[in-house]
């Protein structure tokens, strides 16, 4: 295996399938079976989602919300897709800890690197909801935080592309993907793997990040086994 420790991200939207908003209980599934499959190689899983399918704060500002009120509320979203998340994988039998940057105590356990550390060690997948706890922040940028603090091997940002090109793939035929990358050619090509907070913090803590297409099945195993899928951003 080519990683002991990863930290998937999965956005929320990825969570809607082929619906426009909300959770689709059919890709929750197969992600979880997904995960599932690597946990069983002994690999241990942290995850960060989204809650873009849910709600976002700068959309809400952009329609005359306080945007503090609506980072509130999409951390709060983030904890939805948590809890079914958690609930998908102990479908499966996975054995999962949710962590929250916001405490929900009743609900999920709140974030202590150490306590999340040793549920990873005893081959439990933790979920981190809540993002990083704080307005202004992407949970991109929680998920690279995460995997510095937990010491993962590297970042898995699940997508519906299956890389970095050097343009958009969605509007250019012609586009062509890269394999690997460094963090400073990503900057002076002007593309974008993550927001600037988020790629920044991983490329100061050395973190390699890897963006492949989560939606297609099998891709997570073959990529936790050294397949060259997606695209590497490292040093
Ligand atoms: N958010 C936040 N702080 C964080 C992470 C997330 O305030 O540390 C809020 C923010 O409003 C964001 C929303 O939660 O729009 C959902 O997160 P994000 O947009 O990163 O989700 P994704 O695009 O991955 O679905």
């Amino acid at each position: 295996m080519q990683y002991k420790r990863i930290l998937l991200k999965l956005s929320g939207e990825a969570l809607m399938g082929d619906r426009q908003y909300g959770i689709d209980p059919k890709r929750l599934e197969e992600y979880a079976k997904e995960i599932k499959e690597v946990v069983e190689k002994g690999i241990q899983v942290a995850i960060v989602i989204g809650g873009g399918n849910i709600f976002r704060g700068v959309a809400g500002a952009s329609n005359g919300m306080d945007r503090v009120q609506g980072d509130h509320m999409g951390m709060l979203a983030t904890c939805i897709n948590g809890l079914a998340l958690q609930s998908a994988l102990e479908d499966q039998d996975v054995h999962t800890r949710l962590q929250t940057a916001l405490e929900i105590k009743e609900v999920a356990e709140p974030y202590i690197k150490r306590k999340a550390i040793r549920h990873l060690e005893k081959g439990r997948v933790v979920i981190f909801g809540a993002g990083t706890g704080n307005p202004y922040f992407t949970t991109d940028t929680a998920a690279v935080l995460r995997a510095i603090e937990i010491n993962a091997d590297a970042i898995l940002k699940g997508t519906r592309v299956d890389g970095v090109y050097n343009a958009d793939p969605e509007k250019d035929k012609n586009a062509v993907k890269f394999d690997s990358i460094s963090f400073k050619d990503v900057i002076t090509k002007g593309l974008k793997v993550m927001d600037m907070t988020a790629f920044t913090l991983s490329e100061e803590n050395k973190l390699p990040i890897i963006i492949f297409d989560m939606n297609k099945v099998g891709n997570l195993m073959k990529l936790v086994s050294g397949e060259k899928i997606g695209t590497v951003v490292d040093v």
